[in-house]
């Protein structure tokens, strides 16, 4: 008898995510919850977006990743406040780990919080972590029958970034029928192609972000 354990980790994850949530509003902190494949460009897309924002709101990031901090330190060379947390193994983040990573940020001095999730398409959507926002990264490289495949994934979030459309010349990406693939799946979402690399379309993203986390706030 599986399912009853699960629902009770499930559960008691929710009751730690909504304190979360209510410890990031007490302190007006939006929190985006940032999931996709390894390799997507997770850490890039929260570096640009930085240079794109950190005049106009104060940024933080915590970073998840099984092991290593490597993208922690990316992150923290840009003076950004971030927390690493290393899963050890396991393959999402949880609201429990992240409320040990909101103790050590300066809350009180943010306004705009990235999660940088574990690379994976599946399970990080079951973990609800306190998050406004849900965000999952599809890049061109990963073809454009990911819908497909994980439409839980598509299904539970806000935006989808579609990154590395600089190499859009060179791929099997139909933009079009991918657009029409996710909103079939997800009426409310919002799609935006980014390059990370060129930082093409990380405008739109940044003012969009910008105006839902104002709309957050009051
Ligand atoms: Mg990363
Ligand atoms: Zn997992």
């Amino acid at each position: 008898m599986k399912i009853p354990v699960v629902e009770n980790i499930l559960s008691a994850n929710e009751r730690l995510a909504e304190e979360n949530a209510r410890t990031l509003a007490r302190e007006g902190v939006t929190a985006v919850n940032i999931m996709a494949s390894p390799g997507a460009g997770k850490t890039s897309l929260i570096v640009q977006t930085i240079g794109a924002l950190s005049e106009r709101v104060r940024i933080g990031v915590i970073e998840g990743d099984v092991a290593s901090r490597v993208d922690a330190d990316t992150i923290e060379a840009l003076g950004i406040p971030v927390v690493q947390i290393n899963t050890g193994g396991t393959c999402h983040l949880d609201a429990n780990m992240v409320h040990g990573a909101l103790g050590e940020l300066p809350l009180d001095q943010l306004d705009l919080l990235f999660i940088e999730n574990v690379g994976n398409l599946i399970c990080p959507t079951e973990f609800a972590l306190g998050e406004a926002l849900k965000v999952m990264i599809a890049s061109v490289p990963e073809g454009d029958d990911k819908p497909y495949k994980y439409p839980g994934m598509f299904a539970a979030v806000d935006a989808i970034v579609v990154n590395k459309i600089d190499i859009l010349p060179y791929v099997e990406f139909d933009l079009a029928g991918f657009r029409q693939l996710v909103t079939g799946l997800n009426t409310e979402v919002q799609v935006f192609e980014v390059s990370c690399k060129s930082g093409e379309g990380i405008a739109a993203w940044a003012d969009w972000l910008m105006a839902v986390t104002a709309d957050k706030d009051s």
